[in-house]
């Protein structure tokens, strides 16, 4: 067996380098928001996979069924037959959808593919061939959801020309607008507003636009929320046009802000929602769910893929939904949230704080605090003069990981996000504060 520093030695000559990672370090447990390290080191763990570990790591009722499925059937491809864990995921999901319109599912594995799948069925379903997305938004890696994301050039760096027919619009957000950060939130609506008229005026006319995509709460582009005022003139301005209002929910869905969607904060219904990470606590599931009469438009066999909608993956999932019905997990995203979000502002108004934080953002347990910038474009409030530390956020993570806490960073800006498992404690988000302001106030000095 190697040690660890020879396996350190050996990812870093055998995985592509075409990976990032925040640091060189060989998990090998977990358990709850816990990790444990090949060196033994013992991790709280505030990102949850990227908002994936709803119920945290290795929960016993997802084992469970993941354990009872690996020995009844492990793989039916999707389109030999119908299986049964499939049909009861659909069986679950459906009276938590946001909408009741919401009725005609298609599992596949992750989050981009997913948004691959609602691209074709819009295009599809409008026989349109434009698409259009938010600035700062992300949807996915690959050449399709690729074209859709706008939140960082990394994820497509050299990769050539990604799909065609895919269109940026202004999210209501001072980010980029070069406005300061105390514009309000009307004012953003309005010239975000009048920015996508510009957009059907001058690029992508309503008849050749299939689809609208936004994540009602923006997260690898730094943990936006969408302003409700925003999604109810979209879902207008689709409405109007004949087209398909798609709500990307990989991140933001499945409770994490306190709704089992996010876009039912806005009391909106989208036309295609797309889900995946939490849905599942790890294992690959993601989905796209529209109304019967917009899927009806595709013929068999457009829609497929080996292992879309995996027996296990399923049975995990309908654990995950289990577990909702029977513990208030929305109720504990709440309390937790709102606990976390108060700590986040208390550390905001702090010395260190005030000279660092430029802004806390998010919605209960998808939470975020902006810090300043030398950028241009981030470095409105800032005061006069004033002097400001490179690369605040990547600095503060790294001291929290030294202290044995484990925060991702997020977008172009400065952001440092906070994504625990929905059921993290009390004393949890305790320590996290914690070990987070210690971190600000050593950036700080
Ligand atoms: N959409 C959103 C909103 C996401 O946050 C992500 C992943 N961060 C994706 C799509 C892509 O999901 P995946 O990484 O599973 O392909």
């Amino acid at each position: 067996e190697r040690t660890t520093a020879q396996w350190v030695d050996f990812g870093r000559q055998h995985v592509t380098p075409g990976l990032g990672r925040v640091r060189d370090m060989v998990v090998v447990r977990g358990s709850g928001l816990e990790i444990e390290t090949s060196a033994g080191e013992r991790i709280l763990d505030f990102s949850s996979g990227i908002g994936v570990l709803s119920l945290g790591h290795c929960h016993p009722a997802v084992s469970a069924a993941v354990h009872a499925q690996v020995d009844t059937l492990t793989h039916l491809q999707c389109s030999i037959g119908f299986h049964k864990p499939y049909l009861q995921l659909i069986e679950r999901l459906q009276p938590i959808m946001p909408d009741p319109s919401l009725d005609s599912f298609f599992f596949w594995n992750s989050g981009s593919e997913a948004i691959e799948a609602a691209i074709k069925i819009a295009r599809k379903a409008t026989g349109r061939p434009n698409v259009i997305s938010m600035a700062g938004g992300y949807h996915g890696r690959t050449y399709g959801s690729g074209a859709l994301s706008r939140s960082k050039n990394i994820y497509t760096v050299g990769a050539g020309a990604l799909m065609p027919g895919a269109h940026a619009t202004p999210f209501p957000y001072w980010h980029g607008m070069s406005l300061p950060i105390t514009t309000s939130e009307e004012e953003l609506v309005r010239i975000a507003t009048a920015q996508l008229n510009l957009l059907f005026r001058t690029q992508s006319a309503p008849k050749d636009t299939a689809a609208i995509f936004i994540e009602p709460v923006i997260g690898e582009g730094g943990y936006v929320p969408a302003p409700d005022a925003y999604l109810r003139h979209l879902r207008a301005v689709c409405d109007e046009h004949g087209i398909l209002l798609v709500a990307d929910e990989v991140q933001s869905g499945f409770g994490r802000t306190g709704a089992m969607w996010a876009i039912e904060h806005a009391g909106v219904r989208p036309d295609l929602l797309v889900f995946a990470k939490g849905v599942a606590n790890g294992y690959p599931l993601s989905g796209v769910v529209a109304p019967r009469s917009v899927m009806e438009t595709l013929d068999a066999g457009v829609l497929g893929g080996t292992y879309a909608g995996n027996a296990v993956a399923c049975a995990a999932a309908s654990a995950v939904v289990d577990y909702f019905g029977t513990h208030d997990v929305l109720g504990n995203v709440r309390a937790r949230g709102e606990q976390l979000n108060a700590g986040l502002d208390r550390i905001a108004a702090t010395d260190a704080g005030k000279k660092l934080i430029a802004e806390r953002r998010g919605q209960n347990l998808m939470a975020a605090i902006e810090f300043r910038s030398a950028d241009k474009l981030t470095h409105h409030g800032l005061p006069t003069g004033a002097a400001v530390p490179a690369n605040i956020a990547r600095r503060v993570q790294d001291k929290c990981l030294d202290a044995g806490l484990l925060l991702l960073t997020t977008s172009t800006f400065e952001v440092i996000r906070f994504i625990p498992s929905l059921t993290v404690s009390k004393a949890q988000v305790d320590t996290a504060l914690g070990v987070f302001a210690q971190a600000v106030d050593e950036v700080a000095r």
